[in-house]
């Protein structure tokens, strides 16, 4: 079980990869096949099998000897990782729970959607920059389908997001659009309508801290300087958001927080 999904995250991770190539310079993932960004040839079946060729390939291009971007193999294995974590979540948090309507299997495939949507953020705007509407919209919508199929979670989702768009759209527009995009406000509209009230809190709260101590430490090491220079911050929203869905309900077990859950 725990193989055949990490087997199953491994083969999507391959299509998160081709929309993390593709989406930002707006080429449909669907049309023509994948190619070496440096010799153009066109790759074969047997050097796309997920991790197993980049290793067998050494990290590079069978053509024309140029190194493959570490990002395949990571983001292949992250997505594998993911799924078995995701799925076990899901199986030990939505059975017993009696306000629960819905079958795990639809919840585990929202799940797996919103995750796998997530780690293309992640990615995208790691190596880009950018947050990608053709990610961030799609999200949008099927968490409105899943909280219409789900009445009882929809109105307190729905704050959550309503506050967390309004909150960030404040800050970026105090700042003026240099302390982050307008990406970033999409998007932690989608984790709202995700996380819900308390663990979209956790996430900030995680996204803001580590995004300052990065900050402070990429400064003082000398690779950025203080203006200027802008650093992604919808990893660190991401990385926040996915360490709330499965581990914010245990870590946010205190009394005060619970009146909120
Ligand atoms: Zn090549």
């Amino acid at each position: 079980m725990i193989f055949f999904l990490f087997l199953l995250g491994l083969a999507v991770g391959s299509f998160l990869n081709v929309l993390i190539d593709r989406f930002p310079r707006n080429e449909s993932p669907f049309k023509g096949k994948s190619y070496c960004e440096s010799c153009k040839k066109k790759l074969l079946w047997y050097d796309m099998i997920p991790v197993v060729s980049f290793l067998f390939l050494k990290g590079k291009c069978r053509y024309c000897r140029s190194p493959l971007s570490l990002y395949y193999p990571v983001v292949e294995l992250t997505t594998g990782v993911m799924f078995v974590v995701t799925t076990f979540f899901v199986l030990n948090n939505f059975q017993s729970n009696l306000n629960f309507q819905l079958s795990q299997f639809v919840t585990l495939f929202y799940y797996l959607f919103i995750v796998s949507s997530l780690i293309v953020v992640f990615f995208v705007d790691l190596k880009y920059g950018i947050i990608l509407d053709k990610i961030v919209y799609p999200g949008i919508f099927i968490s409105l389908l899943y909280l219409l199929l789900n009445t009882s979670y929809l109105l307190q989702h729905l704050i959550a997001a309503t506050g967390a768009f309004l909150f960030f759209l404040v800050l970026f527009l105090v700042t003026r659009g240099r302390g982050m995009g307008f990406g970033d406000v999409k998007l932690v509209f989608l984790l709202g309508l995700f996380l819900g009230l308390s663990k979209t809190i956790f996430a900030f709260y995680f996204a803001f801290l580590t995004g300052a101590v990065l900050g402070c430490i990429l400064i003082l090491w000398g690779k950025k300087r203080l203006r200027g220079d802008t650093m992604p911050f919808g990893p660190f929203l991401v990385a926040g958001a996915i360490l709330a869905a499965f581990v914010g309900e245990s870590l946010l077990g205190l009394p005060w927080w619970s009146f909120l859950l």
